[in-house]
């Protein structure tokens, strides 16, 4: 495994100099070779993936999901110090969360092309507020909004291809991006590699549509793909079909508590998803925010 650190690197490259300053943050992206020309690049604020080229030719990048905006500059450096990297001609947004679309900005004014759900683009040009703890989200200046968006699925001229999880698991845009070469599957906030998701129904993601993305997932992977969740290490199949089990669970308690006119505190104060807390952590906030989920979709006058 190719593995190596930019503040590694930083770190060493400093011998001598004066001291940075102390204002200067440098997030630390770690990187990590998954597969010939596919790389796994952690620490700007969520997973991303980098294919690279393959040294004969064609050494421009495909990007899934591009960290913080203020992790962006580091990333590109880490993209660039990959084998065989070059430009980056292709990024995608697997939804419009900040954590994905942080370098938005500077691939876009550099001409890469942004590919995005329909739904993403449509976030990304209004002003969100989210009503669960009032953080606000500006809309993206035009050179920064996803520039090609599609409704159902694509490939790439490379082979790689990408599909709408159309089950609004975390928001109404999420994508998946396969890489068929080195059989890896990006899935974005659809999968959890570290804790419980955040279900963003602000943006239309729901509980039901965690349950019916990780079924859809299954369908586009086989038992050896590595899958890569936004946040997290990376899943095997297995993974998935356990998440399955684990959610749908969790989706029939909550359904039978709205149906008997429950709410969302109640909901937490019967305990749901208790027996996964050893391995989860508490699942408050992850009940409640799922609870609520449900009202736009299952509720008699939703
Ligand atoms: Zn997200």
């Amino acid at each position: 495994m190719f593995v190596s650190t930019r503040r590694g690197f930083l770190q060493a490259a400093a011998v001598g100099l004066a001291a940075p300053s102390a204002f200067t943050q440098t997030p630390q992206i770690t990187t990590t070779e998954l597969a010939p020309n596919l790389f796994l690049l952690s620490g700007a604020g969520a997973n991303v993936l980098a294919r690279t080229g393959t040294g004969t030719g064609d050494n421009t990048v495909v990007l899934v999901d591009g960290g913080l905006a203020q992790n962006a500059a580091a990333l590109t450096q880490a993209v660039m110090a990959l084998p065989n990297s070059g430009p980056v001609r292709t990024l995608f947004n697997t939804h419009w969360h900040p954590e994905q679309t942080g370098s938005n900005q500077s691939l876009g004014m550099a001409g890469a092309s942004i590919i995005a759900h329909e739904n993403t683009r449509l976030w990304l040009q209004q002003n969100i507020t989210w009503p669960y703890n009032g953080q606000k989200f500006k809309k993206f200046p035009k050179v920064a909004q996803p520039n090609k968006t599609f409704y159902d699925k694509g490939t790439l001229d490379n082979g790689i291809r990408y599909g709408y999880i159309s089950d609004a698991a975390h928001t109404d845009g999420d994508l998946y991006v396969y890489f068929p070469q080195q059989n890896i599957l990006a899935v974005g906030d659809a999968a959890y590699g570290q804790g419980w998701p955040v279900v963003d129904w602000w943006t239309g993601g729901w509980i039901g549509g965690v349950v019916g993305g990780l079924q859809r997932i299954r369908t586009v992977a086989n038992r050896e793909t590595k899958i890569v969740p936004a946040q997290g290490p990376v899943l095997s199949f297995a993974d998935i079909t356990a998440q399955v089990e684990i959610f749908g669970t969790i989706y029939d308690r909550l359904v039978q508590m709205l149906n008997k006119g429950r709410g969302p505190s109640e909901a937490v104060d019967a305990g749901p998803a208790k027996e996964y807390e050893t391995k989860m952590g508490n699942s408050d906030a992850f009940v409640h925010r799922a609870f609520e989920s449900l009202w736009a979709y299952l509720s008699p006058d939703a």
